[in-house]
C-alpha cells in the first residue's frame, strides 16, 4: 500500500480513483506559511481542519530555506539520515501515530501524544527532542523534559484544531460565569465535593493544563477518561471537561451520566448558550470542541462497511460523534485500537473510525488483517500533515550547525500548575 502522501499526489493527478478532501493536500506546506504570513491570516491548511477558523494567535512558521523546499525526497531522506547520524544521542525523534510515513520513518518513538512525551522523559541524555506531532504535544513534552532539553516541533504551524478550541480566556471567563451560578468554588458540600472540577483533555494547550492545575483540576486522554471523571466525581459535583465534547460525551455516557445532564457550553454565548436551570442540574459542562478528523466519521459509513464486509469489526476513536461510537462494535484511544489489531486472530477485517495515516499503516504492518479506514476519502489530520521532510531535515541541519529552531517552551509559571494536573492524572487509579 503507498502512503498517504503517494496516494493524494496519484488522486490530484488523475492517476487513481481515490479521492482526497482538497486538492491543495498535494503542495508542500511552505505554501500555506507564505499565504498565512502574507495574508496575516493563519490557517491550519488542507485536510480534515481545513474549514475551521485558526485562532489569530495560532504561531506562524517562518519560510525554510529554498534549499530544503526543492530537495528531492531521497536528497532529503539523505540529508535527514546523515544529520541524525551526526547527531546520534544528542537528539531523539518522536513520532506521533497520524504523522506521514515519509517522516515517521525516522522516527526513534512512536506512540500517542502521551506516550510520547513519557518517551522523551526516557532519554535525558538527549539535547533536543524533536516532535513530529503538533503544538500541544511538544508543550507537554516540555514540560515532562528536563529543564536542558530543547522541545522542538518542525513546523511552528502544525497546531491542534481541537485543541484551539479553547482558549484559556474563554475558559476563564466560563469559570466566572460557573461561579455566579454555584458560587465558591472552594466550598464543599456535605460529601466534602466542590461545586466543579475542571477535567481538560491532554489535547489541550498547556494554559489549558495549568488552569486545572490551579483549580483543583485533572487531565485525562483517550485512554483513562473514565478512570478520570470518576476521580472528579469523587471530588466534585459536577465536572467542566473540554475542549473535546464527544470525548466527553461518550465517556461520561457510558458511566450512566444521562444526556440531558450533559449540557453544551459554547464560548461567547451568555450562560454558554445554555440556561441557569440546565447548568443547576449538570452533572458533565461539555466545551463545545471536536476533532474535524474524527467527525467525519459516520453511521452511514458503517453500515456501508457491515453491508460490504459481513462480520467486520467497527472501532472508532472516542472523539468520534456519540452516534457513530453507540454504532462501532468498539471504541478506545489509539492504543486500543493498535493492541485490539495485535491481538486479533489472522483474517479479521477491522473497518476503523481514526486519522488514515494510521489506519493505512496498521494495515501494511498487519497483512493478516484486513484492515480498511471507515471514512472512503483521503482526509489527513491537516496540522499534522504540515510536517514535511523538508522541516525535519531543516531543524536537523541546524542543530547540527549548533542552531536550535523552532524550540517550543512553556513558561514556568503555567508548567508548573500544568504539571500539578498531569500528576494528578497518573496517580488516578481505575
Ligand atoms: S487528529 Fe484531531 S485532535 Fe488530533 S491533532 Fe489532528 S485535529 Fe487535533
Amino acid at each position: 500500500m503507498s502512503s498517504v502522501n503517494t496516494a493524494i499526489q496519484l488522486s490530484v493527478r488523475g492517476a487513481s480513483k481515490e479521492s482526497t478532501c482538497g486538492t491543495d493536500l498535494a503542495k508542500g506546506p511552505w505554501e500555506f506559511d507564505l499565504s498565512a504570513a502574507l495574508e496575516g491570516v493563519p490557517s491550519y491548511g488542507p485536510g480534515a481542519s481545513l474549514a475551521d477558523q485558526a485562532p489569530s494567535s495560532t504561531p506562524q512558521q517562518i519560510q525554510i530555506p529554498q534549499q530544503y523546499k526543492d530537495a528531492s525526497e531521497q536528497e532529503l531522506d539523505e540529508r535527514i539520515l546523515a544529520a541524525k547520524a551526526t547527531l546520534g544521542d544528542r537528539v531523539v525523534i518522536l513520532g506521533h501515530f497520524y504523522q506521514r510515513d515519509e517522516v515517521i520513518k525516522y522516527a526513534d518513538f512512536v506512540g500517542d501524544s502521551f506516550q510520547l512525551a513519557n518517551a522523551a522523559k526516557s532519554k535525558p541524555e538527549a539535547e533536543a527532542i524533536v516532535f513530529c506531532g503538533v503544538h500541544f504535544m511538544a508543550e507537554t513534552a516540555d514540560m515532562l523534559s528536563g529543564p536542558e532539553q530543547a522541545v522542538i516541533l518542525p513546523n511552528l504551524a502544525a497546531g491542534c484544531s481541537m485543541a484551539d478550541m479553547a482558549d484559556i480566556e474563554s475558559v476563564e471567563a466560563c469559570w466566572a460565569q460557573l461561579e455566579e451560578i454555584y458560587g465558591d468554588m472552594t466550598a464543599t458540600d456535605a460529601e466534602g465535593k466542590v461545586p466543579v472540577i475542571p477535567v481538560t483533555y491532554m489535547n489541550s494547550s498547556a494554559a489549558l493544563k495549568g488552569f486545572c492545575g490551579e483549580h483543583g483540576g485533572i487531565v485525562c486522554t483517550s485512554s483513562n477518561a473514565k478512570t478520570v471523571l470518576e476521580w472528579a466525581f469523587q471530588r466534585g459535583q459536577r465536572v467542566l471537561f473540554f475542549p473535546d465534547q464527544h470525548l466527553g460525551r461518550n465517556t461520561a455516557k457510558a458511566m450512566g451520566v444521562p444526556l440531558e445532564q450533559m449540557p453544551m457550553w459554547s464560548p461567547r454565548k451568555p450562560w454558554g448558550g445554555t440556561s441557569l436551570e440546565t447548568l443547576q442540574d449538570a452533572r458533565v459542562i461539555l466545551w463545545h470542541g471536536f476533532c474535524s478528523v474524527h467527525r467525519r466519521f459516520s453511521v452511514a459509513q458503517i453500515d456501508q462497511a457491515r453491508a460490504e464486509y459481513p462480520g467486520v469489526r467497527v472501532i472508532v476513536h472516542p472523539e468520534c460523534p456519540m452516534p457513530v461510537v453507540d454504532a462501532a462494535d468498539e471504541s478506545g484511544s489509539t492504543d486500543y485500537i493498535v493492541k485490539a489489531i495485535q491481538a486479533a486472530p489472522a483474517g479479521t477485517t477491522f473497518a476503523i473510525g481514526t486519522e488514515i495515516n494510521l489506519v493505512n499503516r496498521l494495515a501494511e504492518e498487519y497483512p493478516q488483517h484486513t484492515i480498511f479506514c471507515l471514512d472512503p476519502v483521503i482526509c489527513p489530520c491537516s496540522t499534522m500533515y504540515r510536517i514535511h521532510p523538508g522541516y525535519l531535515a531543516w531543524v536537523l541541519e541546524s542543530l547540527v550547525q549548533k542552531t536550535v529552531v523552532n524550540q517550543i517552551r512553556v513558561p514556568e509559571n503555567v508548567a508548573v500548575p500544568a504539571r500539578v494536573a498531569l500528576e494528578r492524572m497518573l496517580a488516578a487509579k481505575p
